[in-house]
């Protein structure tokens, strides 16, 4: 477990009265409102995609962003035989990895308009976004490893965190000097094809990074060739097993396979914790990112002494989250991220109505795919049967003195990636932190948001195989290990 508690570590909290760019990008913002871009398979030899389909605007279904051409199984192939060894040295590619990590920056307006565009991403969040991409090149670039890289590594990045995580796996594997074919989410290539050209202007050669948008078949064609030595992933646990075998199956059951999956993350206020700290860590960690973060806190449990006036205090904050204009910068609740996720949201909701176990509900527009954030009674963890990826908190009340059976319930969910913890008794902080199974445990805080270089994250279990991203272990696995390396 790595602890974060307030006097440890900052949180991830964006004050936007001091984001010196965030001026500019205001004034800046009606440049982008009506742009268009396009994203096609970006390859070292011939691309043959297939045809182009528009791309989704989460806040106006109407207004797509712009196209994409997803990759055919042929351009699977090109890619893999035009990947060739980068040889630059550590320093070098430090260096190019520093300068993209300025480029970024220096193109913060029009990723803010993608990011909401087509990510759905309030200006909060794309803020926050692009931060952390930015600390992810330069931290893994600071860090390059001087020895022997695997080859090429497949990084499979989810539409969530569509700049930072595309951009984190993508760097660690550069970093290390690998060559890599990256196959951004379906739901995103807009902002994945534009990072891309950033990287390459930069100076990463077309041959040590290759773009593959498309759907899971693309990725699995990737995944499953013999030619791939090793594959970063985030995503689901199921398509996470899924890989695995693959690579069992073509005979690369060694190669370096990093998974970041699911969570089934919970959060104990017991009866001593600060009512309006808790309160603002639980809205944060439920609705921010309209609950679309794997480090989501998903089920809250309240000791029962407390509770009822504990949970006024939680639905009076909930009225006051505000859905509205994704650039501007009051807006809390952007939508979930296309029409298949609302209604599976929409639907567990349903169902929890007709056991009358919803409790409260927020407000939403109605345009966009927008989920108002919804609080649901639940008896206890073991009765959440899947991750609900949206603003959703299930909520759970437990006795004084059950908490030893809270905690296990929670481990034994399988999951083990965030956690959160408020109580203001230090031998309880010791007590939880020590029996709960999770990669990243926050306590009198909120549980999302980990900052790379100092709050690595990755989970355990059904959460993840580590190592954690933007921890010091993370790039040990872009390199080929000593035995492999010595065998050559
Ligand atoms: N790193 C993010 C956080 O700490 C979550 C990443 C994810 O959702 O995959 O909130």
């Amino acid at each position: 477990n790595d602890l974060f508690q307030p006097e440890r570590a900052n949180s991830q909290g964006i004050d936007l009265d001091h984001e010196p760019s965030l001026r500019d990008i205001l004034l800046r913002r009606d440049t982008f409102a009506d742009t268009t871009w396009n994203a096609a398979p970006i390859l070292a030899g011939d691309a043959t995609p297939e045809a182009s389909r528009p791309v989704e605007n989460p806040f106006a279904p109407d207004k797509s962003p712009g196209d994409v051409s997803p990759a055919s199984r042929s351009d699977v192939d090109v890619a893999l035989s035009a990947a060739t060894p980068w040889n630059a040295t550590a320093a070098d590619r430090a260096c190019i990895l520093a300068k993209a990590a300025d480029l970024y920056e220096a193109n913060t307006a029009e990723i803010f308009a993608l990011l909401a565009r087509e990510a759905g991403k309030t200006l909060p969040d794309a803020v926050a976004e692009l931060r952390e991409a930015v600390d992810f090149l330069r931290f893994y670039g600071a860090n390059a490893p001087d020895q022997p890289p695997v080859g090429r590594f497949v990084c499979i990045s989810p539409w969530n965190f569509p700049l930072a995580i595309f951009t984190g796996q993508i760097a660690a594997a550069l970093a290390a000097g690998n060559t890599v074919l990256a196959k951004p989410a379906e739901q995103t290539p807009l902002i994945a094809a534009f990072a891309v050209r950033l990287l390459h202007e930069a100076g990463v050669p077309v041959s040590a990074l290759q773009l593959l948008p498309g759907d899971g078949g693309i990725g699995a064609a990737l995944t499953g060739d013999p030619r791939t030595n090793g594959v970063a992933f985030t995503g689901s646990t199921q398509t996470a097993k899924k890989i695995r075998s693959s690579m069992a199956e073509t005979g690369t059951p060694d190669a370096p396979f990093i998974a970041e999956t699911g969570g089934l993350n919970a959060m104990i206020v017991d009866s001593t914790a600060l009512p309006e700290q808790a309160v603002q860590a639980i809205m944060e960690s439920a609705f921010q990112s309209a609950g679309q973060r794997c480090s989501a806190l998903r089920c809250l449990y309240v000791q029962e002494d407390i509770a009822s006036s504990f949970m006024e205090l939680l639905k009076g904050a909930m009225d006051t989250y505000r859905a509205s204009d994704p650039w501007d910068a009051a807006t809390d609740l952007g939508p979930v991220i296309d029409a298949d996720a609302r209604q599976s949201i929409a639907d567990h909701i349903e169902r929890a109505k007709e056991k009358g176990r919803v409790l409260h509900e927020g407000k939403a527009p109605l345009a966009g795919y927008f989920i108002a954030p919804t609080l649901i009674s639940i008896d206890g963890i073991q009765y959440l049967e899947r991750e609900i990826f949206g603003p959703v908190l299930h909520v759970a009340t437990y006795r004084a003195g059950q908490i030893d059976h809270v905690i296990d319930a929670i481990n034994a969910t399988g999951y083990g990636l965030t956690f959160g913890l408020q109580t203001r008794i230090d031998d309880r902080v010791q007590h939880v932190t020590e029996r709960l199974h999770a990669g990243n445990i926050y306590v009198n805080r909120n549980q999302i948001g980990a900052i790379v270089g100092s709050q690595p994250f990755g989970g355990e279990g059904l959460s993840g195989t580590g190592p954690k991203a933007g921890g010091s272990q993370y790039l040990q696995r872009f390199i080929r290990r000593p035995a492999e390396a010595s065998a050559e």
